[in-house]
């Protein structure tokens, strides 16, 4: 088997330059017309710093946006380590960067201010 690709300095270059826009290796391997074997063993050889594929990249990405858009709000509020002494009603749409609490105090034994607890509670028996 010829496994030897003549790599002169100007393949060299070409294979460090796809390697560092994120090709994968079988595509350098098209670009420079030599075997994915021989771009991968090149690589080796360089040194070049392994990178994630593209694709695997953007997919983490996704799932790590759908996993904190899932987040439970009880999960949100531990997070946020608000106090007890303040109101948890939310305001905003948790989604958004402008998602935050009504913070006024609370009455006594309740999540909410009074004005919230008035809601949170007609919301309730009108639900059921
Ligand atoms: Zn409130």
């Amino acid at each position: 088997m010829a496994e030897e690709t003549s790599w002169t300095e100007e393949r060299l270059e070409k294979l460090q330059k796809l390697w560092d826009s994120g090709l994968s290796i079988s595509q350098i391997g098209e670009q420079l017309g030599v075997t994915r074997n021989a771009v991968a063993g090149k690589a080796h050889r360089l040194k070049l710093p392994k990178r994630q594929s593209p694709i695997s990249k953007t997919e983490r990405q996704k799932n790590k946006e759908v996993k904190q858009r899932d987040l439970p709000l009880r999960l949100v509020l531990r997070d946020i380590k608000w106090s007890r002494s303040k109101c948890v009603w939310p305001s905003g749409d948790p989604k958004t960067v402008e998602f935050n609490f009504c913070g006024a105090p609370i009455v006594p034994g309740k999540p909410y201010c009074s004005k919230h607890c008035a809601l949170a509670y007609t919301t309730s028996r009108d639900g059921s």
